[in-house]
């Protein structure tokens, strides 16, 4: 650790934010008996949430997995079929596929905004692919390919018009894991309300937190009845024990769902909180060589979730490796992104095109502290962390 940074508080990735309703809601739970997975909480989450970005309707879930598992389902994906699903992401929407027996095959992702990338998407339906029988099949494993996730990474937008497009044209639903990017819009549109299938996740470092928890959002009042079939069991009378498919236990609880309604209060104070530190840190880290600052594309505003930087370069004295080392010395937690799913030994002999950009972006990335609650004076000693690293300690000119 540096003379500068000795003794002073370790500085955390991204935590949770808990400053508004949530102790009273959770008195009110308790108070009212309703702690277990049905209660009013949970309508009014649902309710409150679907407002919030716009779509017809929601549905809680008991984790973010669970709502891209059973979203997959809702889309009418099969065992047996394929999924395109972007190189570069957390493993969740991967691992989703599998749950439902597809197979994803991994896309690779665009170097500038590190979303899924059109092109990749297209040259594998278009090139490796072809219509059999009605529908579009994969020439090489002979299976069909039903269905793209777009994953909106990092707090920003996947280019839905071009991944709308393609789909399409070659009748592939859609399921959006929009679960970093809460609050964020897309040509003046807040994801989650696309009409598509969305799905979103409140675990403890995303924009919103119930403990643990995720939602699904769609336009189509009959997959809304039918995600909560499949989620609480699939039981079919109110009385009698009759279920008339395996279904899953994925509810959000009345409890969890309280934190909720509490959280989703403060969306708007959070939101304007991330940008504010996106700002901060493109202020405070402008012209530091080997240090590429990210930049939204024009047609999305974003969430700002995780601020995240890439490393290195043509003649860089640091890499990404070391940078992360050092800011730890340093008492400031950095952290990569996720190996991509196309090397995961989780997802070893899936099907992808060549993935460069997802490698190169994985492994020069590094996320920088971005709590809601980041002080000011917290994100100053990052920022004076990185230019003293990188040699350049004496911010721009005008700041
Ligand atoms: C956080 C996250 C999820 C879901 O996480 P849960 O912990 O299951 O709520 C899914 N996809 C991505 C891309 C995520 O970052």
């Amino acid at each position: 650790m540096s003379t500068r940074d000795r003794g002073l508080e370790p500085i955390p990735l991204c935590v949770p934010r808990v400053a508004g309703n949530e102790g009273a809601y959770l008195l009110e739970c308790l108070e009212t008996n309703y702690v277990s997975s049905v209660g009013p909480f949970v309508d009014r989450f649902e309710r409150d949430f679907a407002a919030a970005v716009g779509a017809r309707h929601a549905v809680a879930t008991s984790s973010g997995t669970a709502a891209l598992h059973v979203a997959l389902l809702l889309a009418g994906v099969r065992p047996g079929d394929e999924v395109l699903v972007p190189s570069l992401t957390f493993i969740a929407p991967a691992n989703a596929v599998r749950y439902v027996g597809a197979h994803p095959v991994f896309i690779d992702v665009d170097p500038g905004h590190w979303q899924m990338n059109p092109a990749s998407a297209a040259e594998f339906l278009e090139r490796r692919c072809g219509r059999a029988s009605g529908s579009l099949v994969n020439l090489e494993s002979g299976r069909p390919v039903t269905a793209v996730l777009p994953v909106h990474l990092l707090g920003h937008a996947a280019p839905m018009a071009e991944i709308g497009e393609l789909a399409g044209r070659h009748d592939l639903a859609i399921v959006e894991d929009a679960t970093e990017s809460l609050g964020a819009t897309y040509r003046g549109r807040k994801l989650g309300s696309s009409g598509n299938l969305s799905c979103f996740s409140f675990n403890g470092n995303k924009l919103i937190t119930t403990g643990g928890g995720g939602m699904i959002t769609t336009d189509d009042p009959a997959l809304a009845r039918r995600a909560k079939y499949l989620t609480t069991q699939a039981k079919t009378d109110p009385i009698e024990f009759i279920h008339g498919e395996v279904g899953f236990n994925y509810r959000l609880t009345n409890i969890q769902a309280a934190v909720g309604c509490a959280q989703l209060e403060c969306l708007d104070e959070y939101l304007a909180a991330k940008r504010r530190i996106a700002l901060r840190y493109a202020g405070g880290l402008a012209n530091i060589p080997g240090l590429t600052l990210p930049a939204a594309p024009g047609d999305v505003e974003s969430a700002w979730w995780l601020y995240t930087v890439r490393v290195g370069g043509i003649g860089a004295a640091l890499d990404r490796r070391e940078l992360l080392t050092r800011l730890a010395e340093r008492g400031i937690e950095a952290r990569p992104l996720w190996q991509p799913m196309h090397l995961s030994p989780a997802h070893a002999g899936s099907i992808a095109m060549p993935c460069e950009a997802a490698e190169e972006v994985h492994a020069s990335a590094l996320s920088l502290p971005s709590s809601t609650g980041l002080t000011e004076s917290d994100q100053t000693r990052v920022v004076n962390a990185l230019r003293d690293i990188f040699g350049t300690s004496s911010p721009p000119a005008g700041d």
